[in-house]
């Protein structure tokens, strides 16, 4: 699976549509200081299911919408779109029938974020097990934020295990294993109160 677009409307400071076409090979975004460089990334990294809103440099989810300036008013939506091409169809099964797949998240003030993959209503938690199961993801090691280098060397050795299972691609089943953990304490509990009914009955 390979990034080919990113189209950011409203975002943080790219108020008006943008489109970035990432071509093959190295792509270096350059600029001078506050151009948005790092809100490039952060697109990148929400519209792949980033929820903390800490690591997109906010006290709330919200605050990646366009603020406003002196000059222009706050918007009330923010949009990302990522394009992927999938035309050698590596993406993770339920999401692999077309060349092309086109993730959009977009959060409206006061409604929170919605996602569509290839124009279908998904949750949150499909695009985030989408990209965990192909090795990427918001929280992928392959996206370095500012001083992250230097947590990561002072890191407890649980969380830098964590960064090898992401690597390794693990990091989905890990997420499925405690649904699935959940789920079966549910139907636990659920049982025994059959057996307290059953008790009562006899
Ligand atoms: P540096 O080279 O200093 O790291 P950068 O190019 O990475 O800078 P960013 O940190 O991506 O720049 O962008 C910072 C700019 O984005 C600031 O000017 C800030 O005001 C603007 N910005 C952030 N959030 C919003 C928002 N919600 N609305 C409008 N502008 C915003």
């Amino acid at each position: 699976m390979q990034f080919t677009r990113l189209r950011l409307n409203g975002f943080k400071s790219f108020v008006d549509p943008t489109d970035l076409v990432i071509a093959n090979g190295l792509t270096g975004v350059v600029g001078p200081n506050g151009c948005g460089k790092s809100n490039l990334l952060e697109a990148l990294r929400w519209v792949m299911g980033e929820n903390r809103a800490k690591a997109m440099r906010g006290d709330g989810m919200e605050d990646v919408i366009f603020a406003g300036t002196s000059s222009r008013g706050a918007r009330n939506f923010a949009e990302v779109v990522l394009q992927i091409d999938n035309s050698e169809r590596l993406a993770p099964s339920g999401f692999n029938e077309t060349d092309m797949l086109e993730i959009v998240r977009r959060i409206t003030r006061d409604a929170g974020s919605a996602y569509k993959v290839n124009t279908k209503d998904v949750r949150a938690r499909d695009v985030q097990l989408l990209f965990a199961d192909a090795s990427t993801g918001a929280h992928s090691p392959a996206l370095v934020r500012q001083g992250q280098i230097s947590e990561l060397i002072n890191a407890k050795p649980k969380n830098r295990r964590r960064i090898l299972e992401e690597a390794a691609g693990i990091s989905g089943l890990y997420q499925r294993r405690h649904e699935a953990e959940l789920k079966l304490k549910s139907t636990e509990q659920n049982l025994a109160r059959v057996d307290d009914v059953i008790e009562q009955l006899a």
